[in-house]
Parts: C-alpha cells; sequence; structure tokens
C-alpha cells in the first residue's frame, strides 16, 4: 500500500469511525451470534494473494461488526467499563503510526519523558503526596505482579531471582477473599503457590478485610516457620466493589514489615474526585498501587497506572542489563523497562496527554460523578419497585440486586433474558454464595436517559419472566 493510499483509507476508517459512535444505540450492546458463527465465515488458510482494502473493510463491516460486543455503547453496564475517548483514540492511533519501542530512554526520549510527567499529573490528580512516582503497564494484572515479584524478592533478601525457592521457608501473602483472580495467578506465576496465598475473612458492608484475623493469621504464620511476605488490599474489588480498610491494614504491614500493594483498578479513577477518597483512606501509606485509566477514566486500552513510594525496589526485582540494552546516556534518565514484567513497551502516555488535556481534569471528574449519581438514582428506582431487592448498596456506580425469592437458575435466566434484549447489558456475580445481578455504569458518553432505558428494560423484562 501507498502512503497516498494509506491516507485515503486512513480518513475511510475515521469516517465509519464518527459514523459508529453516532448510531451506536440503535445496536444490541452484547453481540446477539453463536460460537463458532464468525469463525465459520473466516478462511481456512491464509490466501496467496492480496486483497484491496475495499473488499477489506467491507468483509469488516459484514463478518466482524455482527460479532462484536459494543464496549463503547452507552447501555453497557457489565463487568466495568472499558472506555475509549474519542481524543485518546487519536493519540492511539498517532501512537501506531509512529510506533516506537520504548523500552529505554534513549529508544524514544519523549515517550520516557512524557510517561514521567503524565504519572505525575495523574498522582496530583489522585490527591496522592508526591513521594508517589509512576510507570504505565500494560494491565492492572502485570502491576500485580510486579508488586507480587517485589514482596518475593524484598521477603528473601533479593535472592530469589538467583537461588529459586527451592529449600526457603513458605512465603505467605495476605489478601481478602474478595480479591480479583489477577492476584491468585500472580501468587502462581511468582511461584509463591496458591496455598500460601491467605484469603482472609471479610466483614461489614463494604466487604473489608477483618484486621484481627489478618493479623491472626500472620501470627500464626510465623509461629509455624513461615515467611511473611506481603498484603494485597482492594479498594472496589470486582464483584460488588468490596473496600478494605487501609489504614487499618497499613498499620499492620508497618508492624510486621510487610510490603503492601493496592487494587483499585477500577475504582481508583473515581479518587480524582476528592469528595470519593475516603474509600481509600490511608492508601497514601502503601507501597504500590494500581488503578487503570484504561476503565474508567477515558484512555484506550491498554493503560495501567501503577504508583510506587519506592521505585528501586521494583528495580532491584525486575531491572537486567545484557550488552545489547546498555545505554550511555548522560544525567538522570529511567528506563522503564526496568519497572516492569515484559521488555517492549508501546508509547502509551500519548493518549493520557490528550486525554488530560482534552477534556481537562475538571471535565473528566464530571462524568465520573454524573455516573455516580445516576447509577445511585437508578438503584433507588428499583429499589421501590416491589418484587425487586437491592442485594449491596452502590459503592461508587456499582451495585447488585435480584428479584426477591429468586432461585440462582432464576437470577441467571433474567440476566441471560436481558442481554438477549439488547438494549442493555448487564453481569452477575456471587455476593455471600447467592446468585446477583450487578450494575455499574462508567461508560464516557453515557447519558441520564441510557438509565432511564435501563429502568424500562429490567423492569418489563422481569415482569414477562
Ligand atoms: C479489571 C480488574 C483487574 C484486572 O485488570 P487488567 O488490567 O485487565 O489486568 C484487576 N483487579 C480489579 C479489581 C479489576 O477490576
Amino acid at each position: 500500500m501507498s502512503w497516498d493510499d494509506f491516507a485515503k483509507h486512513a480518513k475511510d476508517a475515521a469516517d465509519w469511525g464518527a459514523a459508529y459512535h453516532k448510531t451506536i444505540r440503535d445496536r444490541p450492546v452484547r453481540a446477539q451470534t453463536a460460537p463458532g458463527e464468525i469463525a465459520a465465515q473466516l478462511a481456512d488458510g491464509p490466501p496467496e494473494d492480496g486483497t484491496d482494502l475495499g473488499t477489506l473493510m467491507q468483509d469488516f463491516e459484514d463478518i466482524v461488526m455482527p460479532g462484536i460486543t459494543h464496549w463503547q455503547h452507552p447501555r453497557f453496564f457489565a463487568y466495568f467499563s472499558s472506555n475509549a475517548a474519542p481524543a485518546s483514540v487519536l493519540a492511539e492511533f498517532l501512537a501506531s503510526i509512529i510506533a516506537p519501542q520504548c523500552m529505554l530512554w534513549q529508544t524514544s526520549p519523549a515517550a520516557t519523558e512524557m510517561e514521567t510527567r503524565m504519572m505525575d499529573w495523574l498522582r496530583q490528580g489522585l490527591g496522592l503526596s508526591a513521594v508517589f512516582q509512576g510507570v504505565i503497564q500494560d494491565s492492572a494484572s502485570s502491576a500485580t505482579l510486579a508488586a507480587v515479584l517485589t514482596m518475593r524478592e524484598r521477603a528473601l533478601a533479593w535472592s530469589g531471582n538467583q537461588e529459586g525457592l527451592a529449600g526457603q521457608a513458605a512465603l505467605r501473602i495476605y489478601c481478602s477473599d474478595q480479591v480479583h483472580s489477577s492476584i491468585d495467578r500472580a501468587i502462581w506465576i511468582a511461584g509463591i503457590g496458591q496455598d500460601n496465598l491467605v484469603k482472609i475473612p471479610t466483614k461489614g458492608p463494604m466487604k473489608a478485610m477483618d484486621p484481627d484475623a489478618l493479623q491472626a493469621a500472620i501470627t500464626a504464620d510465623r509461629a509455624a516457620g513461615h515467611r511473611p511476605a506481603g498484603i494485597i488490599a482492594a479498594t472496589g474489588a470486582t464483584g460488588m466493589g468490596a473496600c478494605d480498610d487501609m489504614q487499618a491494614v497499613a498499620a499492620i504491614a508497618r508492624a510486621e514489615d510487610l510490603y503492601t500493594h493496592l487494587d483499585a483498578a477500577w475504582a481508583g479513577t473515581a479518587m480524582i474526585c476528592p469528595e470519593f477518597r475516603t474509600l481509600w483512606d490511608g492508601a497514601e501509606q502503601f507501597d504500590s498501587i494500581v488503578f487503570n485509566p484504561h476503565k474508567w477514566l477515558g484512555a484506550q486500552f491498554d493503560c495501567a497506572a501503577h504508583f510506587l513510594r519506592d521505585p528501586d525496589q521494583l528495580r532491584q526485582t525486575l531491572a537486567i542489563r545484557p550488552e545489547y540494552l546498555k545505554t550511555h546516556a548522560q544525567g538522570d534518565i529511567i528506563d522503564y523497562s526496568e519497572w516492569s514484567v515484559p521488555l517492549g513497551r508501546r508509547f502509551r502516555a500519548l493518549k493520557l496527554w490528550f486525554l488530560m488535556r482534552h477534556y481537562g481534569m475538571d471535565g473528566l471528574r464530571t462524568r465520573i460523578r454524573n455516573h455516580v449519581k445516576w447509577s445511585v438514582a437508578l438503584c433507588e428506582r428499583l429499589r421501590a419497585v416491589p418484587g425487586f431487592e437491592i442485594v449491596t448498596d452502590p459503592i461508587l456506580s456499582l451495585w447488585t440486586f435480584k428479584q426477591v425469592g429468586a432461585s440462582d437458575d432464576q437470577t441467571q435466566m433474567l440476566v441471560d433474558a436481558i442481554n438477549d434484549d439488547g438494549r442493555i447489558y448487564l453481569t452477575q456475580t456471587l455476593v455471600d454464595g447467592v446468585k446477583v445481578i450487578r450494575f455499574t455504569a462508567g461508560q464516557f458518553d453515557c447519558e441520564e436517559r441510557d438509565f432511564d432505558t435501563a429502568f424500562d428494560t429490567i423492569t418489563e423484562i422481569a415482569a414477562r419472566a
């Protein structure tokens, strides 16, 4: 393809994108295809001869689009939102045209220096103190893995990478029973083993880790000859938004000399609004904090913001310098590949720069506040409808409900019927072993009327069942 042709097709794609978003409300939110339907339309093997872009674009419309679940749909109320604000999309497009490899400062100084600055903008936005320094990871899962590896190495006096874990006392890591599955996987990958991830029971409306049970578990582990290494807390866990008590966790960690990591993958974005910061009061004392601008903030996937009190501990865990990666730059430079598990790095800071400059922090805060306000209002409307019960009250924009007296099977049938209808998209979770329906709002451009449609859809379909 010539670059002149590229320019033409890129303009067509931009027009297509604008039309897509302007008519997105007409589409069912969740893909309505059956398994195998899309694969059946794809050739069995790669073509020998090339195809023109016009045909490819048409096939994209005909084959791919019917099998897409529209995450940018304003009535996407499932999982957690994964936003791509238009300014962020443009930045991603530019970054993918230049396609720099941003593993070292010298492999693109602008990317490294912008990353440092953007992470500091985010830090200020969240109201965290200047002791924190940040790095962009590809996902919250990667940030948690980096933190768990740091816990491991710190507890082993930095010998684990060299010597492995054989013959060591069992390393023990603590978290609540509400944490995301990425915590379990980080423990597996770090070689610590699921049996050494101690899940502490939760209590209270926020389903916070019980501090007494946490302290008791650590004390018992020391008595048994195990080696406690760290605590992972959550603000806004995935199921119903559980929030640990950061002050209580930090106090225990300090007394026990444990490394602390906070998973605020979803809820962290809301901390740009000062009134929500009580949810993570004490986060300031943690060693490591992750949140995903690629969820609620509006940055195109992927973009996980990872803040560290002492990046040297992470660097000591992950840095490795074979000759081909050595650089001879003068002065104070950062090679961010020493702060993350993958070596190669995309230019992710650019979309944060576009996003924060275009909307301004005030514009971003207004969106978050609206989402929370509209979601809470919908919760109250549904609470007033006979036959519905709110199972967990809103934590930010996340709450759960079910029909009074419904069995798990009946609840699942209602979720499926709602999603087959196509106007909205919801998912289910378990609360205390009972199946419930989750509602969470956060799509960048949703409006109040989308919540009215959600109310109509839920009540209509429930009445029909
Ligand atoms: C979404 C989510 C994750 C996983 O985020 P990735 O960036 O996809 O790895 C982890 N923890 C919580 C609480 C989440 O909501």
